[in-house]
């Protein structure tokens, strides 16, 4: 039950390169498209793979103030100026070359992939290079310059959908398409991360937090503990997310699916495997053709083990869009490993399943997150 699915590569997003110390490395895109050609995924006959244009200023100005563009394009072009205000400067979000032309082409690519479901061409479209979910309206935060899953969601809007619903499994809140539409009834954002404020970035996502006065119940939030592991995410994206989403019967359903969850990344405390991955896209899968008439946007996010996991997580989850899951051998191709290797300068894993992790006190926790999640909403 796949259809016709688009895989969007677009090379040029490598310009997106925030130095070589960041850990969002332009590598962990590049090494998944590697890994989706070496498994042969793009050469299914229900999978047509696509470039992708900047994103206008028109399209990212559904989002973003002009102000702030004005701001990332002159300072990307090496003018000096108060970017602080902007989010720009910190460590998180250095100033870097072009930061604009890569935003916005990011941008463009989810906005591409959005298009080419709007418009019928495909059930499904996959960019691997969008995902940059904690861009504000006027600030750059969390790594994100300019924040793709809100612009291809307004794309869609703008283009006539009256139903968008938003899935964010990052391991990291996804406060900026939930902020960017808090007050609106016509996007349902609903999130899976890890929660501990003030500590783990960026500090919100609290089970409360349900969308603005004109939009009661569009946000839902399922805070989760580190320590979090595959069987107790698993259980709290199947007991609330198809709910959600079938109840708010989208147009179209929109993904960030970050893997910053696993177990070995640098930057959180879940404990996921590529079980997770593989399993979860399934969910997700079978949500599309339920819930939003088969209409799948998906996008990639966090994930820094940029070598190990995110090329394998999204390889996962692009078999599972094409078709493909049950076929694809566990075995990763040799050329690859070898590439990969020569890439990071260390042993890469030389299959997609891993074993799993023993059982943890987190989990129970998290059982009772849900819980009260469920309650919340559905009480
Ligand atoms: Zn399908
Ligand atoms: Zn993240």
């Amino acid at each position: 039950m796949s259809g016709d699915v688009f895989l969007i590569v677009e090379r040029g997003t490598r310009i997106y390169d925030l130095g070589p110390q960041h850990p969002l490395r332009p590598d962990r895109v590049l090494l998944t498209w590697d890994l989706i050609e070496a498994c042969g995924l793009d050469q299914l006959p229900n999978v047509q793979v696509s470039g992708a244009a900047p994103a206008s200023t028109v399209d990212l100005g559904r989002v973003h103030t002009s102000a702030f563009i004005d701001a990332t394009a002159r300072a990307g072009h090496g003018e000096g100026g108060d970017w602080g205000r902007f989010g720009y400067g910190s460590g998180d979000n250095p100033v870097f070359a072009d930061m604009h032309e890569a935003g916005a082409l990011v941008c463009g690519a989810s906005v591409a992939a959005a298009a080419a479901v709007w418009r019928g061409e495909a059930a499904h479209a996959f960019n691997a290079s969008g995902g940059l979910h904690h861009a504000m309206p006027e600030r750059a935060s969390g790594f994100c310059v300019y924040d793709d899953p809100a612009v291809a969601i307004a794309w869609l809007l703008a283009a006539g959908a009256e139903r968008v619903a938003y899935v964010d499994l990052d391991v990291h809140h996804g406060d900026g398409p939930q902020a960017i539409f808090w007050n609106d009834p016509r996007v349902l954002t609903v999130s899976l991360h890890e929660y501990d404020p003030p500590f783990f970035f960026p500090g919100t996502g609290g089970m409360r937090e349900r969308g603005g006065s004109d939009a009661p119940g569009s946000a839902i939030n399922v805070p989760l503990p580190r320590g979090t592991g595959d069987d107790a995410w698993l259980e709290a994206l199947r007991t609330i997310v198809p709910r959600a989403v079938t109840e708010f019967a989208p147009d179209v359903l929109v993904t960030q699916l970050g893997c910053d969850t696993h177990h070995t990344d640098p930057l959180a405390e879940l404990r996921l495997t590529t079980r997770a991955y593989r399993d979860g896209a399934a969910v997700l899968h079978e949500l599309a053709h339920g819930a939003a008439g088969g209409r799948w946007v998906a996008t990639g996010g966090g994930g820094y083990r940029w070598a190990h996991v995110a090329p394998r997580a999204w390889t996962l989850v692009f078999a599972e869009m094409a078709g493909a899951a049950g076929d694809l051998p566990d075995e990763l191709p040799t050329a690859w490993v070898e590439r990969a290797e020569a890439r990071a300068g260390e042993p890469m894993p030389t299959v997609f399943s891993e074993p799993s992790l023993p059982a943890h006190a987190a989990d129970d926790e998290a059982r009772q997150v849900v819980a009260a999640v469920a309650d919340i909403v559905w009480g």
